[in-house]
Order: C-alpha cells, then sequence, then structure tokens
C-alpha cells in the first residue's frame, strides 16, 4: 500500500509516552505524523476534536465497529472505547509519511501484529507504580476513581512490556526522549543529527 512506516508507543498511561510523541513530531527529518485516534470518551481540559481525538458517541464508535472501519479498537477502560480508523493511516501514507501512534499496549501489539515487517513497537516504562500514581495525581485531569483504574490497569500493562521491540525507562525525561530519538531515526533511516534538541 505504501512505504510509510508505523512507529507505535505504547504505555500505562501517565508514564510519558505523550510527551515523548509529542518531542518526537517537532523532528520534521523523521517525517512523522500522529494518527489521531477515536474516542468515546469525554474531552478533557483544552482538548479538540480532530486534533487530540476524533471525539464520538459510543453509539457512532460501535457503529464504526459494525462497518469494520478500524485497524484496532479497544474497550481500554468501560465503555470508553478507543481505536486507530483505518481511514486515519490510509491518509498519512498517502501523504508519504511515517505514522507515529500514542496508544494503549493491547492497540499497540495489534498493530505489530497486523504490519510486523514495517511497524517499531516500543514501550515506555514509568518508574515504579507509585511513581505513576504521583504523576496521574499531579496531572488532575482525572478523578480518584479514574486515577485508580488507571493505576490498577498498569500492573497488567507492564507485564506486556517483553513483547515490544524496545523498553525505554522513563527514570529521567531528558535520557528517554534521546533514546526515543535515536531508535526512531534508526527506523525510519534518518542521519541522527538532531537528538539533543
Ligand atoms: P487517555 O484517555 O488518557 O487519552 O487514553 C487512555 C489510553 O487509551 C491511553 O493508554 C492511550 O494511549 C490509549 N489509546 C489512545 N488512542 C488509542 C487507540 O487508538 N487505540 C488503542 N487501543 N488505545 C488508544
Amino acid at each position: 500500500m505504501s512505504d510509510g512506516k508505523l512507529i507505535v508507543f505504547s504505555a500505562p498511561s501517565g508514564s510519558g509516552k505523550t510527551t515523548i510523541v509529542q518531542h518526537l513530531l517537532k523532528h520534521k527529518e523523521l517525517n512523522l505524523e500522529f494518527s489521531t485516534s477515536a474516542t468515546s470518551r469525554a474531552p478533557r481540559g483544552e482538548e479538540k476534536d480532530g486534533q487530540h481525538y476524533y471525539f464520538l458517541s459510543l453509539e457512532d464508535f460501535k457503529k464504526k465497529i459494525k462497518n469494520d472501519e478500524f485497524l484496532e479498537w479497544e474497550e481500554v477502560y468501560r465503555d470508553n472505547f478507543y481505536g486507530t480508523l483505518k481511514s486515519e493511516v490510509e491518509r498519512i501514507w498517502a501523504e508519504g509519511k511515517n505514522v507515529i501512534f500514542d496508544i494503549d499496549v493491547v492497540g499497540g501489539l495489534d498493530i505489530k501484529n497486523i504490519y510486523p515487517e514495517k511497524t517499531l513497537a516500543v514501550f515506555v516504562k514509568p518508574p515504579s507504580i507509585e511513581e505513576l500514581k504521583i504523576r496521574l495525581k499531579k496531572r488532575k485531569t482525572e478523578t480518584d476513581d479514574k486515577i485508580s483504574m488507571r493505576v490498577a490497569k498498569a500492573s497488567i500493562e507492564l507485564a506486556t512490556a517483553p513483547q515490544f521491540d524496545f523498553i525505554i525507562e522513563n527514570h529521567h525525561l531528558g535520557t528517554a526522549l534521546k533514546e526515543a530519538y535515536d531508535l526512531v531515526a534508526s527506523y525510519v533511516g534518518v542521519k541522527n543529527e538532531n537528538k539533543d534538541e
């Protein structure tokens, strides 16, 4: 279909993968475009439809599942569906770009299984579950209940790390960003120049 590559960043919520993905997107030489996922959860804070997510009603999300419009989808939390639309990946490939994903571990491994020869799957590991809890609390975007739900899920997610191509331990953000840059630059075949930025 295309020569574009797929770069997956997966991790428990609060591990810092979104920061890493946003950092990589600033490096134009990597020729990356973000795969905007669809979700049935409500927008948080400043989130905009079509930019952070395509926000769909639960009903519309289920309709798209039925119509086979998703490359992968997952009920990440109860009644909160997330998925990658086939049309999103096709659009980015048609632009001649590589696709970068910020998705949960199950979705990440699904993509790797669908396109094994053109996917780099990276797992971002938080320093500890305790630290994860602190980060989620600091973020102040979820209720205590939701934080507990995310922390409980994190332990299960951590067990999938060995199935990824690489694991980045996010103890120190600067080091994690550099490591991520190096991995992606090498995978997409870019000479490693701007990694310190
Ligand atoms: P949040 O609600 O914090 O934005 O995302 C919750 C979780 O859903 C995160 O782990 C996020 O990476 C994941 N997620 C976002 N988009 C997708 C997607 O398209 N597919 C899957 N499987 N998970 C996703």
